[in-house]
Protein backbone atom coordinates (compact mmCIF):
# COMPACT_ATOMS: atom_id res chain seq x y z
CA UNK A 1 0.00 0.00 0.00
CA UNK A 2 1.58 3.20 -1.05
CA UNK A 3 2.47 5.47 1.94
CA UNK A 4 -0.37 8.19 2.26
CA UNK A 5 1.20 11.13 2.23
CA UNK A 6 4.80 10.54 0.40
CA UNK A 7 3.15 8.55 -2.36
CA UNK A 8 1.07 11.26 -3.47
CA UNK A 9 4.15 13.93 -3.52
CA UNK A 10 6.81 11.67 -4.40
CA UNK A 11 10.53 13.26 -3.93
CA UNK A 12 12.55 14.94 -6.61
CA UNK A 13 16.26 14.83 -5.74
CA UNK A 14 18.78 16.60 -7.81
CA UNK A 15 22.06 14.93 -8.90
CA UNK A 16 24.96 14.93 -6.44
CA UNK A 17 22.22 14.65 -3.61
CA UNK A 18 22.57 10.77 -2.94
CA UNK A 19 23.23 10.70 0.65
CA UNK A 20 20.02 13.00 1.80
CA UNK A 21 18.24 10.96 -0.61
CA UNK A 22 19.37 7.65 0.97
CA UNK A 23 18.43 9.41 4.25
CA UNK A 24 15.42 10.77 3.58
CA UNK A 25 13.44 8.13 2.28
CA UNK A 26 10.40 6.87 4.16
CA UNK A 27 11.67 8.77 7.89
CA UNK A 28 10.88 12.65 7.36
CA UNK A 29 11.64 12.91 10.75
CA UNK A 30 15.62 11.72 10.10
CA UNK A 31 18.34 14.34 11.97
CA UNK A 32 20.22 14.01 9.26
CA UNK A 33 24.20 13.22 9.72
CA UNK A 34 26.66 15.77 7.79
CA UNK A 35 26.08 14.55 4.46
CA UNK A 36 29.79 13.50 3.80
CA UNK A 37 29.61 11.10 6.16
CA UNK A 38 26.86 9.28 5.18
CA UNK A 39 27.91 9.77 1.38
CA UNK A 40 31.25 7.45 2.04
CA UNK A 41 28.65 4.74 2.31
CA UNK A 42 27.57 4.96 -1.01
CA UNK A 43 28.82 4.32 -4.40
CA UNK A 44 30.70 6.92 -5.65
CA UNK A 45 28.97 7.74 -8.52
CA UNK A 46 26.97 10.33 -10.83
CA UNK A 47 22.98 9.76 -10.02
CA UNK A 48 20.70 11.39 -11.99
CA UNK A 49 17.12 13.47 -10.65
CA UNK A 50 14.69 10.82 -10.02
CA UNK A 51 11.68 10.51 -8.20
CA UNK A 52 10.35 7.96 -5.76
CA UNK A 53 7.67 6.54 -3.91
CA UNK A 54 7.36 4.97 -0.38
CA UNK A 55 5.18 1.96 0.00
CA UNK A 56 5.04 -0.50 3.00
CA UNK A 57 4.50 -4.14 2.72
CA UNK A 58 1.08 -4.93 3.95
CA UNK A 59 0.24 -8.10 5.60
CA UNK A 60 -0.69 -11.01 3.10
CA UNK A 61 0.57 -8.86 0.46
CA UNK A 62 3.64 -10.28 -1.60
CA UNK A 63 6.57 -8.03 -2.56
CA UNK A 64 6.33 -9.05 -6.39
CA UNK A 65 2.56 -7.40 -6.13
CA UNK A 66 3.90 -4.37 -4.16
CA UNK A 67 6.28 -4.13 -6.88
CA UNK A 68 3.81 -4.48 -9.96
CA UNK A 69 1.82 -2.50 -8.84
CA UNK A 70 4.34 0.42 -8.41
CA UNK A 71 4.90 0.29 -12.24
CA UNK A 72 7.89 -2.39 -12.41
CA UNK A 73 7.26 -5.17 -14.78
CA UNK A 74 7.21 -8.55 -14.66
CA UNK A 75 10.80 -9.35 -15.92
CA UNK A 76 12.31 -7.08 -13.93
CA UNK A 77 10.41 -7.92 -10.69
CA UNK A 78 11.95 -11.29 -11.32
CA UNK A 79 15.85 -10.31 -11.97
CA UNK A 80 15.51 -7.43 -8.92
CA UNK A 81 14.66 -10.37 -6.18
CA UNK A 82 17.13 -12.61 -7.71
CA UNK A 83 19.75 -10.00 -7.36
CA UNK A 84 18.69 -8.91 -4.07
CA UNK A 85 21.79 -10.92 -2.51
CA UNK A 86 20.86 -12.13 1.46
CA UNK A 87 17.36 -10.84 0.90
CA UNK A 88 14.23 -13.67 0.74
CA UNK A 89 11.53 -11.87 -0.55
CA UNK A 90 9.05 -14.61 0.52
CA UNK A 91 10.14 -13.63 4.12
CA UNK A 92 9.55 -10.06 3.69
CA UNK A 93 8.22 -8.46 6.93
CA UNK A 94 4.78 -6.69 7.14
CA UNK A 95 5.42 -3.25 7.80
CA UNK A 96 8.91 -2.87 6.03
CA UNK A 97 9.17 0.14 3.65
CA UNK A 98 10.27 -0.39 0.40
CA UNK A 99 10.94 2.99 -1.54
CA UNK A 100 10.83 2.56 -5.80
CA UNK A 101 13.19 5.20 -6.75
CA UNK A 102 12.63 6.15 -11.17
CA UNK A 103 15.50 8.04 -12.86
CA UNK A 104 14.76 10.96 -14.89
CA UNK A 105 15.83 9.05 -18.16
CA UNK A 106 13.22 5.64 -17.01
CA UNK A 107 10.00 5.08 -17.80
CA UNK A 108 10.06 2.26 -15.33
CA UNK A 109 11.56 2.18 -11.87
CA UNK A 110 15.29 2.23 -11.78
CA UNK A 111 16.30 1.43 -8.17
CA UNK A 112 14.55 -0.76 -5.60
CA UNK A 113 15.44 0.09 -1.76
CA UNK A 114 14.21 -3.03 1.03
CA UNK A 115 14.25 -1.49 4.37
CA UNK A 116 16.18 -4.94 6.13
CA UNK A 117 16.14 -3.29 9.75
CA UNK A 118 16.11 0.07 11.40
CA UNK A 119 19.96 0.48 10.10
CA UNK A 120 20.20 -1.62 7.13
CA UNK A 121 19.02 -0.76 3.89
CA UNK A 122 19.02 -3.23 0.54
CA UNK A 123 19.77 -1.37 -2.34
CA UNK A 124 18.69 -3.16 -5.64
CA UNK A 125 19.97 -1.11 -8.58
CA UNK A 126 19.21 -1.55 -12.82
CA UNK A 127 22.11 -0.75 -14.87
CA UNK A 128 23.16 -1.77 -18.35
CA UNK A 129 24.39 -5.04 -17.44
CA UNK A 130 20.75 -6.02 -15.00
CA UNK A 131 20.31 -5.52 -11.58
CA UNK A 132 22.48 -5.70 -9.03
CA UNK A 133 22.03 -5.22 -5.28
CA UNK A 134 24.25 -3.43 -2.47
CA UNK A 135 23.76 -3.36 1.38
CA UNK A 136 23.94 -0.33 2.56
CA UNK A 137 24.41 0.30 6.84
CA UNK A 138 23.24 3.58 8.55
CA UNK A 139 25.45 4.92 11.00
CA UNK A 140 24.48 5.00 14.80
CA UNK A 141 26.29 7.73 16.96
CA UNK A 142 27.12 6.71 20.69
CA UNK A 143 27.56 9.23 23.59
CA UNK A 144 28.05 8.65 27.25
CA UNK A 145 24.78 10.40 29.61
CA UNK A 146 23.71 10.76 33.32
CA UNK A 147 20.42 9.70 33.97
CA UNK A 148 19.42 10.02 37.48
CA UNK A 149 15.68 9.41 39.31
CA UNK A 150 14.01 8.24 42.56
CA UNK A 151 11.92 5.88 43.37
CA UNK A 152 7.80 6.79 44.09
CA UNK A 153 6.60 3.30 43.68
CA UNK A 154 9.04 1.43 41.35
CA UNK A 155 12.18 1.26 39.30
CA UNK A 156 10.50 1.83 36.00
CA UNK A 157 8.53 4.60 36.60
CA UNK A 158 11.37 5.97 38.11
CA UNK A 159 13.65 5.78 35.23
CA UNK A 160 10.86 7.18 33.08
CA UNK A 161 10.84 10.38 35.20
CA UNK A 162 14.47 10.56 35.29
CA UNK A 163 15.08 9.59 31.65
CA UNK A 164 12.56 12.12 30.21
CA UNK A 165 13.34 12.73 26.15
CA UNK A 166 16.79 11.07 26.41
CA UNK A 167 15.58 7.93 25.73
CA UNK A 168 12.75 5.95 23.95
CA UNK A 169 10.33 4.08 25.91
CA UNK A 170 12.04 1.15 24.33
CA UNK A 171 15.55 2.38 25.72
CA UNK A 172 14.14 3.04 29.42
CA UNK A 173 12.68 -0.59 29.48
CA UNK A 174 16.18 -1.95 28.49
CA UNK A 175 17.85 0.70 31.11
CA UNK A 176 15.87 -0.62 34.19
CA UNK A 177 16.38 -4.14 33.41
CA UNK A 178 20.27 -3.55 32.57
CA UNK A 179 20.47 -2.05 36.24
CA UNK A 180 18.43 -5.08 37.91
CA UNK A 181 21.25 -7.12 36.17
CA UNK A 182 23.75 -5.46 37.46
CA UNK A 183 22.36 -5.35 41.03
CA UNK A 184 21.21 -8.67 41.00
CA UNK A 185 23.39 -10.12 43.63
CA UNK A 186 22.49 -7.26 46.01
CA UNK A 187 19.00 -6.32 45.90
CA UNK A 188 15.90 -7.53 44.71
CA UNK A 189 14.34 -4.81 42.06
CA UNK A 190 10.67 -6.28 42.22
CA UNK A 191 10.20 -6.36 45.96
CA UNK A 192 12.89 -4.59 47.95
CA UNK A 193 12.85 -0.96 46.90
CA UNK A 194 11.74 1.81 49.42
CA UNK A 195 10.25 5.50 48.37
CA UNK A 196 13.16 7.77 48.46
CA UNK A 197 15.79 5.18 47.09
CA UNK A 198 17.80 6.85 44.64
CA UNK A 199 19.53 5.92 41.57
CA UNK A 200 21.89 7.04 39.15
CA UNK A 201 23.68 6.04 36.04
CA UNK A 202 26.73 6.60 33.53
CA UNK A 203 25.94 4.27 30.21
CA UNK A 204 26.93 4.65 27.06
CA UNK A 205 23.54 5.37 24.53
CA UNK A 206 23.32 4.80 20.51
CA UNK A 207 21.19 7.34 18.95
CA UNK A 208 20.26 5.60 15.35
CA UNK A 209 18.37 6.15 11.99
CA UNK A 210 15.19 7.38 13.05
CA UNK A 211 15.85 8.26 16.11
CA UNK A 212 15.98 4.42 17.89
CA UNK A 213 17.85 4.51 20.84
CA UNK A 214 20.17 1.91 22.77
CA UNK A 215 20.87 1.55 25.86
CA UNK A 216 24.89 0.42 25.81
CA UNK A 217 27.23 -0.34 28.01
CA UNK A 218 26.17 1.23 31.73
CA UNK A 219 29.64 2.45 32.79
CA UNK A 220 29.03 3.49 36.44
CA UNK A 221 26.31 3.05 38.98
CA UNK A 222 25.54 4.41 42.33
CA UNK A 223 22.16 3.49 43.84
CA UNK A 224 21.31 4.70 47.16
CA UNK A 225 19.03 1.40 49.08
CA UNK A 226 18.02 2.71 52.75
CA UNK A 227 20.16 4.95 52.90
CA UNK A 228 23.15 2.86 51.70
CA UNK A 229 25.04 3.60 49.15
CA UNK A 230 26.21 0.66 46.52
CA UNK A 231 28.33 1.80 43.62
CA UNK A 232 28.37 -0.40 40.68
CA UNK A 233 31.92 0.52 38.82
CA UNK A 234 32.68 -1.16 35.71
CA UNK A 235 36.37 -2.34 35.93
CA UNK A 236 37.57 -4.79 33.13
CA UNK A 237 41.29 -6.10 33.23
CA UNK A 238 43.00 -9.65 32.08
CA UNK A 239 42.56 -11.53 35.28
CA UNK A 240 38.90 -10.18 36.30
CA UNK A 241 36.91 -9.96 32.50
CA UNK A 242 35.03 -7.05 32.58
CA UNK A 243 32.79 -7.08 35.68
CA UNK A 244 31.18 -4.37 38.16
CA UNK A 245 32.59 -3.94 41.37
CA UNK A 246 31.78 -1.88 44.43
CA UNK A 247 32.95 1.53 46.08
CA UNK A 248 35.07 -1.07 48.69
CA UNK A 249 36.57 -3.13 45.41
CA UNK A 250 34.47 -5.62 45.97
CA UNK A 251 32.67 -7.97 42.80
CA UNK A 252 29.25 -7.40 42.67
CA UNK A 253 28.86 -10.82 41.66
CA UNK A 254 28.27 -13.24 44.56
CA UNK A 255 26.72 -17.04 45.50
CA UNK A 256 23.32 -16.02 45.15
CA UNK A 257 20.91 -14.28 42.92
CA UNK A 258 19.10 -11.96 45.14
CA UNK A 259 15.65 -13.50 43.04
CA UNK A 260 14.64 -17.19 41.32
CA UNK A 261 12.61 -14.23 38.44
CA UNK A 262 14.64 -12.17 36.52
CA UNK A 263 13.33 -8.23 36.83
CA UNK A 264 13.06 -8.19 33.26
CA UNK A 265 10.11 -11.29 33.05
CA UNK A 266 8.43 -9.01 35.60
CA UNK A 267 6.45 -6.30 34.06
CA UNK A 268 5.59 -2.91 35.52
CA UNK A 269 1.71 -3.62 35.07
CA UNK A 270 2.42 -6.25 38.11
CA UNK A 271 4.30 -7.86 40.32
CA UNK A 272 5.28 -4.90 41.83
CA UNK A 273 2.84 -4.96 44.58
CA UNK A 274 2.18 -7.75 47.53
CA UNK A 275 0.42 -10.77 45.34
CA UNK A 276 -3.39 -11.09 46.69
CA UNK A 277 -2.39 -15.47 47.07
CA UNK A 278 -0.10 -14.08 50.23
CA UNK A 279 -3.10 -13.68 52.52
CA UNK A 280 -4.95 -16.70 51.37
CA UNK A 281 -2.45 -19.03 52.31
CA UNK A 282 -2.26 -20.13 55.82
CA UNK A 283 1.29 -19.90 57.69
CA UNK A 284 3.05 -18.47 54.45
CA UNK A 285 6.64 -18.97 54.82
CA UNK A 286 8.40 -17.50 51.43
CA UNK A 287 7.69 -14.56 48.83
CA UNK A 288 5.14 -14.75 45.75
CA UNK A 289 6.41 -13.57 42.81
CA UNK A 290 3.35 -12.95 40.14
CA UNK A 291 4.42 -13.59 36.77
CA UNK A 292 2.94 -14.93 33.81
CA UNK A 293 2.62 -18.47 33.24
CA UNK A 294 6.09 -20.38 31.28
CA UNK A 295 8.18 -17.33 33.20
CA UNK A 296 11.64 -19.06 33.63
CA UNK A 297 12.68 -19.38 37.24
CA UNK A 298 16.63 -19.58 37.47
CA UNK A 299 18.50 -21.38 39.99
CA UNK A 300 19.79 -19.16 43.19
CA UNK A 301 22.63 -20.61 43.49
CA UNK A 302 24.54 -23.52 42.51
CA UNK A 303 24.09 -26.75 43.87
CA UNK A 304 22.16 -30.33 43.56
CA UNK A 305 18.29 -31.21 42.75
CA UNK A 306 17.42 -32.50 45.92
CA UNK A 307 13.84 -32.93 44.50
CA UNK A 308 11.16 -32.00 41.36
CA UNK A 309 7.69 -33.28 41.64
CA UNK A 310 4.47 -33.04 43.27
CA UNK A 311 4.29 -32.22 47.08
CA UNK A 312 0.37 -31.10 48.86
CA UNK A 313 -0.07 -27.66 47.72
CA UNK A 314 3.28 -26.51 46.75
CA UNK A 315 1.90 -28.46 43.69
CA UNK A 316 5.19 -29.08 40.91
CA UNK A 317 7.91 -28.33 43.79
CA UNK A 318 11.48 -28.08 43.15
CA UNK A 319 14.10 -28.09 45.86
CA UNK A 320 17.88 -27.31 45.18
CA UNK A 321 21.01 -27.68 47.58
CA UNK A 322 24.03 -25.33 47.83
CA UNK A 323 26.61 -25.00 50.07
CA UNK A 324 26.41 -24.18 54.10
CA UNK A 325 23.21 -25.76 54.87
CA UNK A 326 21.38 -23.24 52.42
CA UNK A 327 18.21 -25.04 50.38
CA UNK A 328 16.37 -22.98 48.00
CA UNK A 329 12.66 -23.98 47.25
CA UNK A 330 10.33 -23.30 44.46
CA UNK A 331 6.51 -23.65 44.42
CA UNK A 332 3.74 -24.02 41.95
CA UNK A 333 5.71 -24.89 39.00
CA UNK A 334 3.86 -25.59 36.13
CA UNK A 335 6.61 -27.54 34.49
CA UNK A 336 10.71 -28.03 35.13
CA UNK A 337 13.76 -27.15 32.83
CA UNK A 338 14.68 -30.83 30.54
CA UNK A 339 18.04 -32.47 32.81
CA UNK A 340 16.62 -31.05 36.20
CA UNK A 341 15.94 -34.12 38.23
CA UNK A 342 16.68 -35.08 41.48
CA UNK A 343 20.87 -35.50 41.81
CA UNK A 344 21.51 -33.10 38.88
CA UNK A 345 23.75 -30.01 39.14
CA UNK A 346 22.73 -26.78 38.41
CA UNK A 347 24.64 -23.31 38.13
CA UNK A 348 23.87 -19.91 39.31
CA UNK A 349 21.21 -18.42 36.84
CA UNK A 350 20.39 -21.15 35.12
CA UNK A 351 17.33 -21.85 33.87
CA UNK A 352 15.80 -24.84 36.04
CA UNK A 353 12.20 -24.27 36.10
CA UNK A 354 8.96 -22.38 34.59
CA UNK A 355 6.44 -20.49 37.06
CA UNK A 356 2.88 -21.86 36.98
CA UNK A 357 -0.17 -22.37 39.44
CA UNK A 358 -0.41 -25.81 40.68
CA UNK A 359 -1.13 -26.80 44.13
CA UNK A 360 -2.98 -24.29 45.99
CA UNK A 361 -2.90 -21.99 43.87
CA UNK A 362 -5.01 -19.74 41.98
CA UNK A 363 -2.91 -17.04 39.79
CA UNK A 364 0.47 -17.81 37.79
CA UNK A 365 3.09 -16.60 40.44
CA UNK A 366 6.26 -18.10 42.31
CA UNK A 367 6.31 -19.17 45.71
CA UNK A 368 9.68 -19.32 46.90
CA UNK A 369 11.85 -19.73 50.30
CA UNK A 370 14.64 -20.14 51.42
CA UNK A 371 15.85 -22.56 54.32
CA UNK A 372 19.26 -22.89 56.39
CA UNK A 373 19.69 -25.78 58.07
CA UNK A 374 16.21 -26.89 57.66
CA UNK A 375 15.08 -23.98 59.37
CA UNK A 376 12.21 -21.28 57.17
CA UNK A 377 14.65 -17.87 57.00
CA UNK A 378 13.45 -15.03 54.93
CA UNK A 379 14.70 -14.75 51.60
CA UNK A 380 15.56 -11.05 52.14
CA UNK A 381 17.73 -11.34 54.77
CA UNK A 382 19.44 -15.16 54.29
CA UNK A 383 20.38 -13.98 50.68
CA UNK A 384 21.43 -10.50 52.07
CA UNK A 385 25.67 -10.52 50.83
CA UNK A 386 28.05 -7.70 51.33
CA UNK A 387 30.01 -9.00 47.75
CA UNK A 388 31.94 -11.34 46.32
CA UNK A 389 35.63 -11.17 45.51
CA UNK A 390 38.14 -8.07 45.94
CA UNK A 391 39.98 -7.33 43.23
CA UNK A 392 43.53 -8.77 43.06
CA UNK A 393 45.78 -6.54 45.66
CA UNK A 394 47.86 -5.50 42.40
CA UNK A 395 44.88 -3.80 40.39
CA UNK A 396 43.74 -2.18 43.48
CA UNK A 397 45.57 1.47 42.34
CA UNK A 398 44.78 1.30 38.95
CA UNK A 399 40.87 0.05 40.12
CA UNK A 400 40.95 3.58 42.48
CA UNK A 401 42.06 5.70 39.34
CA UNK A 402 39.61 4.12 37.19
CA UNK A 403 36.76 4.93 40.07
CA UNK A 404 37.95 8.01 40.69
CA UNK A 405 37.45 9.38 36.96
CA UNK A 406 34.28 7.07 36.57
CA UNK A 407 31.96 8.68 39.69
CA UNK A 408 33.74 12.25 38.61
CA UNK A 409 31.51 11.93 35.63
CA UNK A 410 28.66 10.37 36.95
CA UNK A 411 28.17 13.10 39.43
CA UNK A 412 29.02 15.70 37.39
CA UNK A 413 25.58 18.07 36.69
CA UNK A 414 23.10 16.17 33.83
CA UNK A 415 24.68 17.20 30.67
CA UNK A 416 21.57 16.93 28.87
CA UNK A 417 17.94 18.62 29.73
CA UNK A 418 16.12 15.88 32.18
CA UNK A 419 12.68 17.03 34.35
CA UNK A 420 12.71 19.48 37.22
CA UNK A 421 11.71 17.30 39.76
CA UNK A 422 14.57 14.46 39.10
CA UNK A 423 17.47 17.36 39.06
CA UNK A 424 16.20 18.44 42.58
CA UNK A 425 16.65 15.19 43.85
CA UNK A 426 19.66 14.15 42.46
CA UNK A 427 21.94 13.47 45.25
ZN1 LIG B 1 3.62 -18.20 48.28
Amino acid sequence: MKHPLLARIGTVCLAGALAAGVLAYGLPDLSLPAPGVALSLAPPITVPAWTQQVDTLERGETLSSLLAGAGLPGADIVGALEAAVGFDSRRARAGMPVTVRTFAADTTPSELIFQLAIDRLLHVRRSAQGWASEEVRLPWTTDTIVVSGTIRSNLYEAIDRGAGDNLTPAARAELAWTIADIYEYRVDMSRELREGDALRVLFERSVGPGGAVRVGKVLAARFVLSGEAVEAIRYASASVGGDYFDQTGRSLRAAFLRTPVAFRRISSRFGMRRHPILGTMRRHQGIDYAASSGTPVRAIGDGVVLFAGRKGGYGNVLEIRHRNGFVSRYGHLRGFARSVRRGSRVTIAQTVAYVGSTGLSTAPHLHFEVLVNGVHRNPRVALNQKGGDPIPKRERAEFDGQRAMLVASLDQAVQTPVDVASMEEAP
